[in-house]
């Protein structure tokens, strides 16, 4: 934002404008592309307006968890409605620098719903493979709606990246899953922007914890800011994964991963290393919570705060109601302390788990004695 901002002082905002396709909001490659080591001149700035997010303050569940202050990064605000944006953005340019016609993915959802949208502005073709049974509609409904190809592979999502790379290896498509070193570049700007927003880095990160690229990505970024003197601190990263899908809790890949959060419902994640080195490099944990304090969590994100995430998002949030509870010794006190969450994805994704939670629809006669009554506005 700071960046952005001198930017524009200088009267530079014509040219800045000229130069990307997102004049709005500029997006990742044109704001942060000097900072990704494979962006050249030779790489098209191509942009959905991914990226500069906002970061919203708690107003509520800031006192329960009782921290100096609370921030949401709502990455749910981004073109295709996750932070597989950012990625996908640097993957796809790149792919474009070296004549790739296609994109392949194995995906849960949002990385699908990431590569056919840019697949589809970018003029290339996508394949996207996805496990049996495990894609919440919302993205399903996105890739369809860019055009992908779409294969139903009979596995669960380990079995299809495990394809995906196969082909990848054997046929002329760009493979885009965060295997892909261009997408952990993109992401890392998310850390930036936190940097640039609050002037610093925060005490802690809480971040949900899928295939575990992003919390990867997020600690890259705020090392390098550290590195640059931007930050004068790095923080503390807390990753937390579904009970049913905690292989990096429990040590080992699970082999059938059950969860109510599809994004996150990986057994043996392609970051695991990564991940364990960003949490033990920062101080930091990663955990697991279980279904019902996922729900409980986006229950509570949409009722008290009106952010309305998908259920892998609420997945940290629950992870800090948790910690709250029990920080631990040997680390400063929550009331010093600033913290994120980031949320992820959008809560529209997914519209079977809002509506199994005790929806209250109720039908009505078409007149106003029914409407009041119903509306519980008589005595
Ligand atoms: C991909 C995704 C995650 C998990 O991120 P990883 O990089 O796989 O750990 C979490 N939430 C949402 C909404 C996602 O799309």
């Amino acid at each position: 934002m700071r960046r952005l901002r001198r930017k524009l002082k200088n009267s530079a905002r014509m040219s800045y404008i000229a130069e990307t396709e997102s004049p709005s909001r500029g997006g990742v490659l044109h704001r942060y592309g000097d900072r990704i080591p494979d962006v050249g001149p030779n790489t098209p700035l191509i942009s959905l307006g991914e990226g500069d997010t906002p970061l919203v303050r708690s107003r509520r569940l800031h006192d329960q968890v009782g921290c100096r202050e609370l921030y949401f990064k709502l990455e749910m605000c981004n073109p295709t409605g996750s932070f597989k944006d950012r990625g996908m953005v640097v993957a796809v340019a790149k792919a474009l620098e070296s004549e790739s016609k296609a994109l392949l993915c194995a995906s849960t959802g949002n990385t699908s719903a990431s590569a056919a949208a840019y697949a589809a502005r970018c003029g290339l073709d996508a394949y996207v493979l996805v496990p049996h049974g495990n894609i919440a509609r919302g993205k399903l409904a996105q890739a369809v709606a860019h055009g992908a190809r779409i294969l139903d592979v009979r596995g669960n999502f380990d079995d299809a990246l495990r394809l995906a790379r196969l082909i990848s290896e054997q046929h002329p498509v760009a493979l885009v899953n965060s295997v892909n070193p261009d997408r952990l570049e993109g992401q890392k700007t998310a850390a930036f922007e936190i940097v640039d927003t609050l002037g610093d880095a925060p005490d802690l990160l809480f971040i949900p914890v899928g295939n575990a690229g992003n919390i990867t990505a997020y600690w890259r970024g705020f090392v390098e800011y550290y590195r640059a003197e931007i930050a004068t601190k790095k923080p503390r990263m807390m990753g937390w994964q579904a009970e049913g899908a905690a292989p990096i809790v429990i040590g080992k890949p699970v082999d059938n991963p059950q969860s109510v959060a599809s994004a996150i419902r990986i057994g043996n994640p392609a970051s695991w290393r990564l991940a364990e080195a960003a949490r033990d490099e920062s101080g930091g944990e990663i955990n697991a919570v279980s279904d019902d304090e996922i729900i409980e969590a986006y229950r509570l994100l949409a009722r008290e705060e009106g952010i309305f995430c998908e259920p892998a998002s609420a997945a940290c949030v629950a992870g800090l109601l948790k910690y709250a509870r029990n920080p631990g010794t040997g680390h400063s006190s929550l009331s010093t302390q600033i913290i994120v969450c980031v949320i992820t994805g959008h809560g529209l994704k997914d519209p079977e788990t809002a509506l199994g939670i005790d929806s209250e629809v109720r039908e009505v006669e078409p007149n106003i004695e029914a409407v009041v009554e119903a509306m519980g506005l008589t005595t």
